[in-house]
């Protein structure tokens, strides 16, 4: 094997995989055309083109401004795992925090977000490759696989999600590697192309009148008489309503809201093409694949099923990874190639031809949220990782809220998004937060 570090990473490729096949919407319009807006929705991801689409078939006028190209952001940079989102808060820590009932009206109401997903993949027509495969967890410690099946039956009395205990004697079926202790499988999870379900929203969005304003900042909003003022950096437009859809890469308008989402980076690589057989020797049921380490690693097959994607925490050389040039740095995702050869051993010769990274918004109370804030301003954001199928649902629901000027359309809008006395700092903490949990799931603590 060689010595030279970098020599896996010597045609890697700086982007996304999924931009490969779904390149992001690049254009706009001149603001001063853009008259009798009823609403401005900032952010072009999931949530922000989903809004946008239920804006519009309801008649409203919308306008979706992005900084970048539209969806430049987490939705076309994550790594297409979908499910019920139920897996993110301990059952008992959901009850203890909001009582037996609410938990579970909120871990229903996740199953719901799936179900509603792969009803607008249907309705829409659209092709993103949905693969209703199920997922694998992975215990990394034998104590996790017994709290893994007592969470799972909890989840099963509540929800009726179906699971099945996977222990290690019979893991090779699952996953072709001795590393965890046995785990369950989801089957009703699933895998996506995220880029081509962007496109896809983006396209049905379009279709029914959105206007897309690529490359477009906002940078102040303030409410006056009749509506909102919003200057962007190509000018200013007035609209009746503002739905905030920056997430994990807000902080750049004057919104109070994006002060409360702390953004934290999440790197994937993808390996070369390898043989569909080398890969459904490792991945023999071609699953969505986690494991249950506080640091998290997630994997799955390319759709072609011709590649892995390993994804996990950003590297030491990642922390100003997110724009442009100064992520084209292998050691930024050496860590993510150590971690997948640890795995899967054989992957060791294989070159890694895509790497990239994106920034996930995670609200102080790990609970997604959506609202209005003081201003005025009608938000959704907080999915904390597991934001596919949030993003997409909430992204309705907050556009049915502006629509019907009414609440209670989800019990994630109940409570109200909260603050922390160290959100300035929170995201400088972050990295040292990561390493303390790599170093508690080694130690064992
Ligand atoms: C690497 C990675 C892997 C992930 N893997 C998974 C997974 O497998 N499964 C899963 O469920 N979730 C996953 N996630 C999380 C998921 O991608 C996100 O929760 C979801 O896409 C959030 O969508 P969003 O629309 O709210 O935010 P985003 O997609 O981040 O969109 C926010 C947009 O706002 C724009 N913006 C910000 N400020 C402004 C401004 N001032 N003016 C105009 N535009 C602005 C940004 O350019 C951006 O495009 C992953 C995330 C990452 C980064």
């Amino acid at each position: 094997m060689s010595t030279d570090q970098s020599q896996p990473f010597s045609s890697s490729h700086y982007h996304p995989y999924w931009w490969e096949a779904a390149p992001l919407y690049q254009q706009n319009h001149d603001l001063t055309d853009l008259k009798n807006i009823d609403v401005a929705v900032i952010g072009g991801g999931f949530t922000g083109i989903s809004a946008a689409l239920t804006l519009a078939k309801a008649g409203k006028k919308a306008v979706v401004f992005d900084q970048g190209p539209i969806g430049f952001g987490a939705s076309t940079r994550n790594g297409g795992q979908i499910g019920s989102g139920n897996q993110k808060i301990p059952i008992g820590q959901l009850e203890n925090r909001f009582g037996a009932a609410k938990a579970k009206v909120l871990l229903n109401e996740g199953v719901q977000m799936l179900s509603y997903l792969k009803q607008l993949i249907a309705q829409e027509g659209i092709d993103c490759d949905l693969q209703e495969v199920g997922r694998f967890r992975g215990a990394v410690k034998p104590k996790h696989y017994e709290a893994m099946a007592r969470e799972m039956e909890a989840l099963n009395k509540r929800t009726h999600v179906e699971f099945q205990m996977i222990p290690k004697s019979e893991q090779h079926r699952e996953v072709n590697t001795d590393f965890y202790h046995g785990g369950y499988v989801l089957p009703g999870d699933g895998l996506v192309h995220p880029g081509k379900l962007h496109k896809g929203i983006t396209a049905a969005a379009q279709t029914a009148g959105v206007i897309l304003q690529a490359n477009t900042a906002v940078t102040n909003i303030k409410k006056v008489a009749q509506g909102f003022h919003i200057n962007t950096n190509a000018g200013a437009i007035h609209a009746q309503d503002v739905i905030l859809a920056t997430n994990g890469y807000g902080g750049t308008t004057n919104s109070t809201t994006e002060r409360q989402i702390v953004p934290v980076g999440s790197a994937i690589i993808a390996t070369e093409e390898l043989s569909s057989d080398t890969v459904k020797h490792l991945l023999p049921n071609m699953r969505a694949y986690g494991n249950s380490a506080r640091a998290f690693h997630y994997f799955r097959p390319s759709p072609d099923g011709k590649r892995i994607l390993w994804g996990g925490r950003v590297g030491r050389w990642g922390d100003h990874m997110i724009q442009g040039e100064k992520q084209k740095n292998w050691r930024a995702f050496r860590h993510l190639r150590d971690d997948m050869v640890r795995v899967f051993p054989s992957l060791g010769s294989a070159q890694i031809e895509f790497c990239w990274s994106g920034l996930i918004g995670y609200s102080f109370d790990d609970m997604p949220h959506i609202g209005v804030n003081e201003q005025g301003i009608h938000y959704a954001c907080g999915y904390c990782g597991t934001g596919v199928t949030r993003s997409v649902y909430l992204g309705a629901k907050i556009a049915e809220r502006v629509i019907s000027h009414q609440s209670g359309n989800t019990p994630f809008g109940d409570e109200p998004l909260p603050s922390h006395p160290f959100q300035i700092i929170a995201p400088k903490i972050v990295p040292v937060v990561e390493r303390w949990y790599r170093l508690r799931d080694w130690s064992g603590l």
